[in-house]
């Protein structure tokens, strides 16, 4: 089956074409600037990559020149030759625990969680229309971030502040990263043959952890918002919220423009002044820019502090997993994270880590719990729960 696993952006349109039951990515590329000068798109297909500027007014201009150009690039013979559209949807709020066919019933759920995901939610149902316009015949499916998350007990999604800001404005933690914890679960099942407790961690230029126990999420450190858990590229990551209203009175902003600051201005960035890219980091932290040193030392405290929790919660995790750009590619702050663990046993194997594009087993044969570098793959998981609900109807 020939599944189209989508992102949308408010401005963007990103796209991988998967064949499953067999996992090979057919052709993949993004839509820029939709409704801006100088849109253009880029499309990967057979290790050669073309890209061309083209008028994008919206969405459905994109989904539009899509299929004409799978058509075109014989990928497919006719609009009925895909078989679904995956749509990764940020925000799923308490309603979905899973994915799902949608129904003009979920597109006006997804609407009402407008206010929850005012960034992302809007653009999500924006491109799943223009599908929805262009193949009214193709089952088309939501896989939401927050989904994975939803197993979470009150316990730990609730915060400590006046019930019926829960009750009446759906104020607790949702969590984030949802379909990439996922595939960690899933893919980490496939290799052992079982469940085992896990502490995956997703650390990208966003950046979550999330504690699972059979198969599911325990506890994750995004929150209400992606803005919640520890430090990453550019958010904050937990802050004390009484620094907002203060910064507003000094500054006159609005509590708007304060977010976006802590959303966008902050992070690595802000403390490491250099920038917000991992690699540019490391680097200064190498050539021991003192600023860069702390920041480095602050996000590894961070993360470290969250992984002791999920530690505890799990009563012994068994395995940490490392996933996203700088999961998957930093040695280095692989090693410094972990090495704050060498007090309980928690052993790397210095060679494998430093093992360039390494995946797999990096700890010792002794290491007291195993970590493990495993890339993520929320395009194919999208695919896949498509696939799996679209087999199921
Ligand atoms: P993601 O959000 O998963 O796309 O990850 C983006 C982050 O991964 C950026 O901060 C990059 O600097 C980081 N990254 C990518 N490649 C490397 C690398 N080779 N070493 C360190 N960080 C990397």
């Amino acid at each position: 089956m020939e599944i189209l696993s989508v992102n949308a952006g408010s401005s963007s349109l990103k796209f991988t074409l998967i064949e499953l039951p067999f996992e090979k990515v057919v052709v993949s590329g993004t839509f820029e600037k939709i409704g801006i000068d100088g849109s253009f798109y880029t499309i990967k297909y057979n290790g050669e990559k073309i890209k061309k500027e083209v008028e994008l007014k919206n969405h459905t201009d994109a989904v539009k020149i899509l299929m004409n150009e799978l058509i075109d690039m014989k990928i497919l013979d006719s609009y009925d030759d895909l078989d679904g559209v995956g749509h990764r949807v940020l925000h799923g709020g308490d309603t979905y625990f899973d994915s799902i066919i949608i129904t003009p019933e979920v597109e006006d759920k997804i609407e009402e969680l407008f206010p929850l995901g005012p960034l992302h939610n809007p653009a999500n149902l924006a491109g799943i229309r223009s599908f929805k316009e262009i193949l009214p015949n193709t089952p088309q499916v939501a896989v939401f971030d927050t989904a994975f998350h939803q197993t979470m007990d009150a316990e730990e999604y609730l915060y400590a502040v006046p019930m019926e800001w829960y009750e009446k404005f759906s104020v607790r933690k949702y969590g984030f990263h949802g379909t990439s914890h996922k595939y960690i679960a899933q893919k980490m099942r496939e290799i052992l043959g079982e469940d085992k407790k896990i502490i995956s961690c997703h650390l990208g230029n966003g950046a979550s952890l999330c504690a699972i126990k059979d198969g599911k999420c325990v506890d994750t450190s995004m929150g209400f918002t992606p803005l919640a858990g520890f430090i990453m590229g550019t958010r904050s990551g937990d802050i004390d919220p009484s620094i907002i209203p203060y910064v507003m009175e000094k500054t006159n902003k609005t509590a708007a423009e304060i977010v976006t600051d802590l959303n966008k201005k902050s992070g690595m960035l802000a403390l490491s002044g250099v920038s917000s890219d991992m690699r540019d980091i490391e680097e200064a932290y190498l050539n021991k820019d003192p600023r860069s040193v702390r920041a480095m030392n602050m996000y590894i405290k961070h993360i470290a502090n969250y992984l002791s929790m999920y530690n505890t919660l799990l009563e012994g995790a068994e395995y940490i997993v490392f996933t996203a750009g700088v999961g998957e590619n930093s040695d280095i702050v692989r090693k410094l994270l972990i090495d704050k663990f060498k007090f309980m046993g928690v052993k790397l194997d210095e060679e494998k880590n430093s093992t360039r594009g390494i995946t797999g087993e990096i700890s010792t044969e002794d290491s007291t719990i195993k970590v493990v570098v495993l890339p993520t793959n929320e395009e194919l998981m999208i695919a896949k729960d498509t696939y799996d609900l679209i087999n199921k109807e």
